[in-house]
């Protein structure tokens, strides 16, 4: 069939290392390789499509506990009954629990495991010794030292008994403490057990923590006062799963929470001028709220805007006397994974209810509390940035699950919990006594309330697992704290979790890939918060679309809302809700560190031969003679090199009056063979593409940051127009490396320029081998002086030894 043949004539115009590649003997990798090879296998507890299977189960953990708080000492005493229910199908011979405050023994395995020169809990706190430079150790770290070998930390576990008094024989590991059962508990039994402990307070700041102590020694009040957080403050279930059974990984400060879901009852006696904020509803408000504190919170309720429960006025006066005695707060809380609380005669208070018609809660008291160093940037946008946060995340996932939701100031940078998030930021002191905040600071606050509620929903409801893998709610939730922040206003600078900010680390040298466990994680930031969310940005906006999108990550939260899925149950969920095959997505975004970088190489343009010769070969003709003269031959004739047949006209012959391109009946002879051997439709379809004349492009890509991506073109053309056109991922599919693709249009529309990701949606690497042609690359240079030599010169020297004549 020739007809076939001239179609391949012009595909072979493209050079020959696009059309294919020695796949049987070069690394070759499958990118569209099924993940299910490597995922768990579906079972009875989660099935194939990524829900929660038929016979799904989960233990659940009640707690009652008493606290009692001693401000004077910053000590906390408690003591509390378990209800264990065992749910699985297994019979367990003990019960292990989590004694997170363990965690700031000077024996711990965090400290002893932090590295000099690595990381710290809260980045690199100590300087290696470089070049011959001294090492450095920061004041904040010997400060951290000492408050370590002057203070007791971590759990006193003073009594562990049935509630009969039987003692129980216990075992402390690290963090962790196993609890020996008399009796083995069977499936569907439950057990209840009573522990006393107490612990010494840490200070936040100083011992960088997720809890604890403030001080404000500058307060009215003499001997200052403190503004108390509480996590991880009571010994917590550590959660029984259908895929690892004991989740026992010791915390070592990074790597989050693993937990079961409970119903709560807790009361902490606390100095009675202090206000408490926690998870739950308050139970006693008749017992520790005044009557008007009690007739504002009402009001609140159908209010507009936030009302204040207790005023700046109210606070200040407060800072200034002292407690009189105690008062025993109650909070009550249903279904949650964790309790925390916060205890301070320094709070301000406000609150405005937030309706959810026909939802479970339809009216949530979104409330926050802060000092007054928080001032007007907290009156301004804490509860405001509450409520929104509600009304934006409750479209991607569900209604708000709880009756209450808080936003605090402390010392916590940020940190979240059931109903209640710690939020740091503040404003600053002016030497007049005002208090203003920067645009940071603002940015810092709306976006910071509204990432902490968000995890109310993940992980808070939707119970990933934390302590294995961080990417799985801070990637949701940064992907959905972005959204959130460009609903509030486009126009902030948010933080950098969009496609185009991950640029710098996905090129990175020093990463890991997203699936890999909390604590190793390299650069836990962009690894687990930015790139996630980068990726479903992509998903979203560019590879699935917003509506199927949404529709999948709903699909996601209602399946797991109160439930513990895993990353396997995210990645099927999203491919089966959304009807797209996305192994190739996760398999590049989140089980490598490759990066995009799709380089547009050559644009061929390709005319149809119309094998006439008296067309072809006239064309063919033009083409040569739009070559440049051959430079020998020309400088011959600048020189006036004599050429023979110049010399001698008179002999000449055929060759002379007829150049190659002569049309020969020869020529017309196989013309008109090749017509009539073709059968009438392919006679009719060669003719007709003759006539069109249409342009063919033949567009050669190359792979050379190593994940497959969508190529998103825009064309320009000729006449001013433009297109727009997106080639699906699966184009790599054989050839993950170099691809050509042929585009066709019209005769008179003939491409001026084509940019590959001209919005920049893809995390593309390198933007200039996008463009086709290439630009010329604008960028700026600064001039500078040269600075002067920066050691110790033999001059310092000398005015030192004069000075000290
Ligand atoms: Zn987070």
């Amino acid at each position: 069939m020739r007809l076939i043949a001239f179609i391949l004539a012009f595909l072979l115009a493209v050079p020959a290392a696009a059309q294919g590649i020695q796949q049987t003997k070069g690394n070759f990798e499958d990118k569209f390789r099924q993940l299910d090879e490597v995922l768990p296998d579906p079972n009875v507890y989660r099935n194939a499509s990524g829900a929660p299977g038929h016979q799904y189960w989960q233990q659940q953990a009640d707690y009652v506990i008493r606290a009692e708080l001693d401000e004077e000492k910053r000590r906390l005493e408690a003591e509390g009954t378990v209800r264990y229910v065992n749910n699985s199908p297994d019979t367990l011979p003990w019960i292990w629990m989590q004694l997170d405050q363990n965690i700031f023994r000077t024996d711990s395995m965090a400290e002893m495991t932090t590295t000099f020169g690595g990381p710290g809990r809260r980045g690199p706190r100590i300087d290696a010794a470089r070049g011959g430079e001294p090492a450095r150790l920061s004041l904040e770290e010997l400060r951290r030292q000492q408050a370590m070998a002057d203070n007791e930390y971590g759990y006193d576990i003073e009594r562990v008994t049935l509630a009969d008094g039987t003692p129980l024989a216990h075992t402390i590991v690290g963090t962790l403490m196993r609890i020996d059962l008399p009796t083995p508990l069977a499936p569907g039994e439950e057990v209840s057990f009573d522990i006393e402990w107490a612990f010494n307070i840490v200070e936040e700041n100083t011992i960088f923590a997720r809890s604890g102590y403030e001080h404000f020694p500058d307060d009215p009040r003499k001997g200052g006062n403190d503004i108390f957080l509480f996590a991880q403050w009571f010994p917590r279930l550590v959660a029984y799963s259908d895929y690892e059974g004991w989740h026992n990984k010791e915390f070592l400060g990074r790597g989050e929470f693993t937990l079961e879901f409970g119903d709560y009852d807790v009361t902490m006696t606390v100095p009675d001028d202090h206000i408490v904020s926690a998870t739950g509803v308050l139970a006693n408000p008749g017992e520790v709220l005044t009557a008007a504190q009690r007739q504002r919170l009402e009001s609140a309720r159908n209010a507009d805007a936030p009302v204040f429960i207790v005023t700046p006025q109210e606070a200040q006066a407060n800072e200034r006397t002292g407690p009189t005695g105690t008062k025993t707060w109650r909070f009550t809380a249903e279904n949650v994974r964790d309790f925390a609380w916060g205890s301070s005669r320094k709070f301000i208070w406000d609150a405005q209810g937030h309706r959810q018609p026909g939802a479970e809660n339809e009216l949530v008291m979104a409330m926050s509390f802060w000092p007054k160093e928080g001032g007007e940037l907290w009156r301004k946008y804490s509860t405001a940035a509450v409520v929104h946060t509600m009304k934006v995340y409750s479209r991607f996932s569900f209604d708000y699950p709880y009756p209450v939701a808080q936003s605090v100031n402390g010392p916590v940078g940020g940190m979240e919990y059931p109903m209640i998030t710690f939020n740091g930021p503040r404003t600053t002191l002016n030497e007049d006594g005002t208090r203003t905040y920067s645009l940071s600071e603002k940015v810092y606050l709306i976006g910071v309330v509204i990432h902490e509620i968000g995890h109310i929903y993940f992980p808070m409801t939707v119970n990933s697992d934390e302590r294995q893998w961080t990417w799985m709610d801070e990637g949701l939730n940064s992907f959905l704290d972005s959204v959130a922040g460009y609903e509030w206003d486009p126009d902030l600078p948010w933080g950098r979790s969009l496609p185009r900010d991950l640029v710098p680390y996905m090129t990175s040298t020093n990463q890991v890939p997203i699936m890999t466990q909390s604590d190793s994680v390299l650069n836990l930031g962009p690894n687990a918060y930015g790139k996630p969310s980068a990726a479903y940005h992509i998903l979203r906006d560019t590879v699935i679309g917003r509506e199927r999108f949404d529709f999948a990550l709903r699909e996601y939260a209602r399946r797991w809302k109160f439930k513990r899925p895993t990353p396997a149950d995210f990645f099927r969920t999203m491919e089966e809700a959304s009807g797209t095959d996305l192994d190739w997505f996760w398999r590049g975004w989140f089980y490598t560190t490759d990066h995009v970088d799709i380089s547009l190489d050559a644009i061929h343009r390709l005319r149809l031969d119309t094998a006439n010769p008296d067309i072809d070969l006239s064309r063919r003709r033009a083409e040569a003679l739009g070559e440049p003269e051959k430079v020998g031959v020309r400088l011959n004739e600048e020189q006036g090199v004599p050429v023979w047949v110049l010399e001698n006209p008179d002999v000449t012959d055929f060759y002379d009056e007829n150049d190659q391109f002569t049309v020969t009946p020869k020529d017309r002879e196989s013309y008109e063979s090749f017509l009539g051997g073709l059968e009438p439709w392919e006679r009719r379809t060669f003719e007709r593409a003759v006539k069109e004349d249409a342009n063919y492009y033949v567009l050669s890509f190359s792979n050379k940051g190593g994940l497959v991506m969508p190529i998103i073109l825009g064309l320009t053309f000729e006449d001013g127009s433009t297109q727009r056109m997106t080639i699906p991922a699966e184009i790599w599919r054989r050839n993950p490396r170099e691809v050509s693709k042929l585009l066709v249009f019209p005769k008179g529309k003939r491409l001026a320029s084509v940019v590959v990701d001209p919005d920049w949606e893809t995390a593309d690497a390198d933007i200039e081998n996008n463009y086709y042609p290439r630009r010329i690359i604008e960028s700026r240079v600064e001039a500078f002086k040269s600075p002067e030599p920066s050691s110790r010169t033999g001059r310092d020297l000398m005015a030192e030894v004069q000075g000290s004549d």
